[in-house]
């Protein structure tokens, strides 16, 4: 059977050393020394400034909404994960839709101007699969209109963007560090942001205590734990050599569709150092992709339909109409990748795939 991915994990030896200093301690959580130790290294893996480990990579969204004290409307993308949707809801704000660019799958900029009204505070939008929104044009937008801008950079672990880690961006970046992400903590995440918001999340992240017998603001649960940081300290090593087998499977696949025109490709936006994270494909009609889908099934391969489907028809949300999101949501399928996938496999995917299409 080979899934669409498959979680990275270290020699459990190495995972057990690192556990044994938590034992040693007997300190299990509360920003023990394996999490501090995560959050010095990631640091300094990424080359960026401050870093906020936590338990997922969805609470960070809400709490970095509710750090930035936004209300009202959040433009948004229709092309994400679930999560970057429910957390605006979450926190009691209205998720505001604008399309994407079908060429690099991230929100268009160019529409965003448009769907500010008085009560936009924000924008939140998504790098797709590790790929860079158009930060410049955004920060320009967001200072133009006086709006704080978020990232969902759950996707984008070791990514870099002229020259600079991709968390750099924005207000505040978050990443997820789920089993199924490149680099994880089994579940796990982390907020990036500048030193201005620092306190303020921290505070948000641990019940709002200020000191321990004072509280400074409204705040959840969002630790990080010693066995989930002795997981992250045991893969990290790991990354170059992770990204590195991910870009030969990219460049396999690459090869394989390249004269197949029928398959249109994720556009990865210049002066992006990417990470390999995911391979999607897009198909000229959902008929071929349920198609192949079918196919692929049968011979125990279980490729995603991801990001499907498109935000915007969730139940909870107004309804608009994005013709981008919409359409290519339904054609959009994330093909198997992962450390271990040999060659054989991957001939064996697109041979499947080209004879069904
Ligand atoms: C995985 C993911 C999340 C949520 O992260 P969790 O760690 O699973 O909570 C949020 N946004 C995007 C785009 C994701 O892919």
């Amino acid at each position: 059977m080979i899934n669409v991915t498959k979680t990275f994990l270290p020699p459990q030896a190495e995972y057990q050393a690192i556990l044994k200093k938590a034992w040693d301690t007997g300190w299990m959580t509360n920003r023990g020394i394996l999490v501090k130790e995560l959050e010095t290294k990631i640091t300094a893996y990424l080359d960026t400034p401050h870093i906020i480990a936590m338990t997922n990579g969805t609470l960070p969204l809400q709490i970095a909404i509710k750090a930035l004290k936004l209300h009202g409307e959040i433009i948004t993308t229709p092309f994400s994960y679930v999560a970057t949707t429910s957390s605006i809801v979450w926190e009691g704000c209205t998720p505001v839709f604008v399309d994407i660019a079908p060429d690099y799958l991230t929100i268009d900029e160019t529409k965003i101007e448009a769907a500010i009204t008085p009560n936009t505070t924000a924008i939140l939008a998504t790098h797709v699969f590790g790929n860079p929104c158009n930060v410049a044009a955004i920060a320009d937008i967001a200072k133009q209109h006086n709006l704080k801008v978020i990232y969902d950079a759950a996707h984008c672990f070791g990514v870099t963007y002229k020259g600079q880690s991709i968390f750099n961006y924005g207000d505040v970046s978050t990443c997820s560090f789920h089993a199924t992400k490149l680099f994880h903590t089994g579940e796990g995440g982390a907020v990036f942001c500048k030193q201005d918001y620092y306190n303020a999340i921290f505070s948000h992240h641990n019940f709002g205590h200020d000191g321990p017998e004072a509280f400074q603001s409204l705040g959840t649960n969002a630790k990080m734990s010693e066995p989930q940081a002795a997981m992250g300290l045991a893969v990290l090593p790991y990354m170059d050599e992770i990204i590195d087998r991910r870009l030969k499977i990219v460049n396999a696949y690459n090869q394989l569709f390249e004269e197949v025109s029928a398959i249109k490709k994720l556009v990865i936006r210049s002066e992006t150092q990417w990470n390999y994270c995911y391979y999607p494909i897009i198909f000229e009609t959902e008929i071929q992709l349920l198609k192949v889908i079918e196919v692929l099934n049968n011979k125990a391969i279980f490729p995603r339909r991801y990001f499907y489907p498109s935000l915007e028809t969730l139940p909870y949300v107004e309804a608009v109409n994005l013709p981008h999101s919409a359409s290519i949501s339904k054609r959009v399928l994330c093909l198997p990748l992962f450390h271990d996938l040999d060659i054989d496999s991957i001939q064996y995917i697109v041979k499947s795939i080209k004879e069904n299409i």
